[in-house]
Order: C-alpha cells, then structure tokens, then sequence
C-alpha cells in the first residue's frame, strides 16, 4: 500500500508532476506562442494604427474640415475655415484682377498713322451724307465733337435731364449751354402740358448734313444755315412741335421766339447766354488733326474748303484718336 502507495504515491508524488509541468508547460508553450502573437499582432497594428494615424493627421485635417465648413466644430472651423480662405484669397485675388481687365483691356493708343488707317476703314460723312433724312448718321463724330468742346470749354454743352413730360425726335441731340439748359428745364418741369423736341444742339457735322441736303433740295429741308452759322450750333436753341402753348413759359425762362419765319425755333437770351459759335468746328478741327497731323487744318473755328474737305472725309461715327481734355492746341 505504502509501496503502492507510495508507488503511486511515489507515481502520484514523483511521476505526475514532471508529466504535468511539462504537460503545463507545453500547453504554457502552447498558448503564448498565439497569444504573444496576438499580443504582438495587435501592437503591431496599434503602433501601425498609431504611426498611420500619426501620418494620416495632417493632411486628413484640413479635408474634414472643409467638408464639415457648415457644421464642424465652430472653434476648429473658423481658423481652418480662415487658414482655407487664406490660402485661397490669392487665387480668388488673382481672378478678380485678371476678370475686370479681360473685358476692358488697355488697348494701346494707335499712333496718328494706325488711326489714319483705321479712319479709312470706316464709312465716312462724305459716305453717308445720302442714306437717309437723319442726322443721326454723324452722332458718333457729334458725341466726340461735343466731349471735346467740352474740354477746351468746360460746361459749354450740358445735358438735358429726362423730364416725364419732354419726348425727343431721334436726331435729337439733347444738349444746351449750362445756363440755357437749366432755364428750359426750368420751364419745363412741373407742366401738365407736353412738349417734342426736333432739333436742340448741333454740331458742326450735323448742321453739315442738312446744310447739303437743303442745297440739294433733299428730305425737304427748306431752310438750314450754313456750318458754324446756326444758333443751333452754339448751344443756344431749339425746335418744338408746339411753340404756341410754350411761348409764354420759355419767355419767362429767357427764351426768345423766332417769329413766324421760323415759327418752332426759340433762343435762350439770358445774361449768361454766349456766343459760342464756332467752337464745335474748332473742337472738330482739333481731333482731325489729332488723327491726320500730316494734313492739318487750321484751327480757327471756321467753316472754309480745308475744314469742309475735312469733315467729308472724316469717319461718320468718330475718330480712332478721340477726345482729349490735356491737349493744348
Ligand atoms: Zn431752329
């Protein structure tokens, strides 16, 4: 029993264990292998997780933050909003000074021989002088005409405001001397009563047209003064439909009727009135020879052979060299 005993007890005692360690042990063996390898494993992907999401951090930051712009965290957003406006504001910058200057380019001024050339394309007085009854033919000559009289004398032609019960012709040009102007107006607004406009300011390019036409009897003109010789021209006068229901309120204004010789036509009298024919044909004479300084004219203000030679070759809708307030001529 004891040898039994302790055989087994002996087994028990002395056999078993060396069998057990070694059984624990391999299954000790068994099991750390997997679980150091789990262990392992999973520092790995955490160092792997950790050193990705270390790498992943800076880049990853600003594409969360413009996608989350709206909602994201406010404090986060505003900087990273700021920093995404910041490196954007140059580009944006940069698009809104190319922008504006694609529509308005800084063309270069054309040299007085580029502009006799791009003169020569265009049609001229002498080319529309018969395709119709209106004097709107020459308004773009008449437009550079007036802005430049308006630089050698500043104020000489002002123009008129929109007035809801005033109608104007198409060949209107509706400019006046300051003065005039603001008497007409003056006697214009605040009236019930209507009044049209056929004729108020014209230049020297227009009273050229209906000069020709009256010489030549067309578009049944049947009286016109010659170029630089109509009140027309200084800034002083107009046409109306209806000079009999407007008499006494332009007399009022400064205003002098014609008379039945020229029943629609009234001038403006008033002290600070001037004489200002002959500085729309100076003005025209300036910008021709701005445009042709190699075949000048006199720059007299009057009409004679050089400036009406002049004015028929000159293009009908204005020169390439157009007006300028510093010149000095
Ligand atoms: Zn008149």
């Amino acid at each position: 029993m004891v040898g039994t005993e302790a055989h087994c007890g002996a087994d028990v005692n002395f056999s078993p264990y060396p069998f057990l360690v070694r059984m624990v042990a391999s299954m000790l063996r068994g099991l750390i292998a997997p679980v150091a390898a789990l262990v392992g494993a999973s520092a790995l992907l955490g160092y792997l997780a950790s050193c990705s999401a270390d790498k992943q951090v800076p880049p990853e930051a600003p594409v969360a933050s413009k996608s989350q712009s709206a909602d994201g965290e406010p404090e986060a957003e505003s900087p990273e909003v700021d920093g995404e406006k910041d490196e954007k504001a140059p580009k944006v910058a940069k698009l809104e000074k190319i922008v504006p200057n694609i529509p308005t380019p800084e063309v270069p001024k054309p040299t007085p021989e580029q502009a006799n050339e791009i003169d020569r394309q265009k049609k001229s007085v002498e080319d529309v002088l018969d395709s119709g009854c209106s004097t709107a033919v020459v308004m773009g000559l008449s437009e550079q005409i007036v802005a430049e009289a308006n630089c050698m004398d500043p104020g000489a032609y002002a123009k008129l405001p929109e007035l809801p019960n005033l109608t104007l012709s198409k060949a209107v040009f509706p400019y006046m001397q300051e003065p005039a102007r603001d008497a007409f107006a003056k006697a214009v607004e605040g009236s019930k009563r209507k009044m049209k406009i056929n004729s108020m300011l014209r230049t020297v390019a227009q009273q050229y047209l209906l000069y020709d036409w009256y010489k030549r009897k067309r578009c049944g003109i049947k009286l016109a003064a010659k170029p630089g010789a109509s009140n027309h021209q200084s800034g002083l006068a107009i046409d109306i439909s209806e000079p009999g229901s407007w008499k006494k309120q332009l007399r009022r204004q400064g205003f002098r009727w014609m008379g039945k010789k020229d029943p629609w036509h009234f001038d403006y009298r008033g002290d600070e009135a001037k004489d200002r024919r002959g500085l729309d044909l100076k003005a025209f004479q300036r910008l021709w020879n701005r445009n042709h300084p190699d075949e000048p004219v006199g720059t007299d203000g009057d009409w004679g052979p050089d400036t009406e030679e002049a004015l028929r070759r000159a293009p009908a809708d204005g020169f390439a060299l157009g007006p300028q307030c510093e010149e000095k001529l």
